[in-house]
């Protein structure tokens, strides 16, 4: 499980953080990287940028993050291969699929993944790990239920051509069965984990 910090003070990651939790996601890098520093002395803090990526902030994504969920063009794919450091382990990467092909979500369609991780198999600085969807919250949970398959589907597909492949990222605070029932084994919680109410 990552914990969806975006928009959460320091105060209360540490305090997921003294309850065991250690992976969190983070939508905008400011504020992300203000965290990261300030929490760099705990080692087993992992990070995961699942927000929307402009290229002129591939840079700081692959010298502070050991993931990057939204990976959606081949462009972000270049440049984070070419700014990753060669001193430190491959970034973490999933390809961010726009579920239902809708025009104002981010992700790339379907049909197009299958090109893109081709290309991000071979740098050297990228690790493939799979894919991340996140579903429109405008949907009922039948037709959620038919894309998470729709997904599972693709996933599984690649899964058979990259062996690094092993990672499945669906599910919010809001869908969290249907995504695990679409054989999702990452999901990102947010609202559930920091907005709940006494
Ligand atoms: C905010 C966000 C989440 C968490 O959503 P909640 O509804 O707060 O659980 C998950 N994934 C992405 C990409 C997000 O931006």
């Amino acid at each position: 499980m990552v914990a969806v910090s975006k928009k959460q003070d320091i105060i209360q990651i540490k305090k997921a953080i003294a309850l065991g939790q250690y992976q969190f996601g983070e939508n905008y890098i400011q504020e992300s990287v203000e965290k990261i520093h300030q929490l760099k002395d705990n080692k087993k803090i992992v990070w995961h940028f699942i927000g929307k990526l402009q290229s002129n902030k591939t840079k700081i994504v692959a010298e502070n993050f050991s993931w990057c969920q939204s990976i959606d063009r081949k462009k972000i794919a270049v440049l984070l291969n070419k700014y990753r450091s060669h001193n430190m382990p491959p970034i973490n990467v999933l390809i961010q699929i726009n579920i239902s092909n809708e025009c104002t979500k981010n992700g790339i369609n379907s049909a197009d993944c299958y090109s893109l991780a081709q290309m991000i198999s071979l740098m050297p600085n990228l690790k493939l790990r799979g894919i991340m969807a996140l579903p429109s919250k405008k949907k009922n949970i039948i037709d959620k239920k038919i894309d998470y398959t729709k997904i599972s589907i693709i996933f599984h597909k690649l899964q058979k051509k990259y062996s690094s492949i092993d990672t499945l990222s669906l599910g919010t605070s809001f869908d969290i069965e249907e995504s695990l029932i679409a054989n999702s084994n990452m999901i990102r919680i947010g609202h559930a984990i920091f907005n709940h109410k006494k």
